[in-house]
């Protein structure tokens, strides 16, 4: 007997001392502090309520509660809208959270990163910013082209001995 098994077992022991469990409890409870506590806040509560008396309803509480019970039952039944009007209104939306989730995994596994990608090209300050960054590629391009145009022109001129390519 550990002490979750004991604490389940508190109360069998208040209620149905003889049962198997209880004396299980009983034998672990004589070397346990903490769950000695528990069996003494568990009394203390029951104590309190054995003192309690429930209020007596109001004598007109059956009768009021078959009439409601009655006009429920002569009304039409809801219809989809408004069944679906009632449930917008007053849900606080936790029974749509699993299908949400589940639709958006679907969404990113169906895509495989597409939507990424189509959000990319929706916002136009991406879009500017590439093109700034397409212009300083074409001036570097253009760089490299003069660069090579010079190697070239000197390559051509009278004393390129050095630059030769090897003979094989
Ligand atoms: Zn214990």
């Amino acid at each position: 007997m550990n002490c979750t098994r004991c604490q389940a077992a508190l109360p069998d022991l208040l209620l149905d001392p003889g049962s198997t469990e209880a004396r299980a409890a009983q034998a672990h409870l004589a070397a346990c502090d903490p769950c000695r506590e528990d069996l003494a806040e568990l009394q203390a509560a029951f104590g309190a309520l054995d003192g309690w008396t429930a209020p007596e309803p109001s004598p007109w509480f059956d009768g009021r509660l078959m009439a409601r019970l009655r006009d429920e039952q002569a009304a039409a039944p809801e219809g989809f809208l408004e069944r679906l009007r009632s449930t917008l209104l007053f849900s606080t939306g936790r029974q749509f959270r699993p299908a949400v989730a589940g639709a958006l995994a679907l969404v990113l596994a169906v895509s495989g990163g597409t939507a990424v990608t189509v959000s990319h090209v929706l916002h136009p300050a991406t879009v500017e910013a590439s093109a700034a960054v397409q212009d300083l590629q074409i001036i570097d391009r253009n760089d490299q082209a003069l660069q090579t145009m010079d190697q070239l022109l000197q390559e051509d001129g009278p004393d390129d001995s050095s630059t030769a390519a090897p003979a094989s």
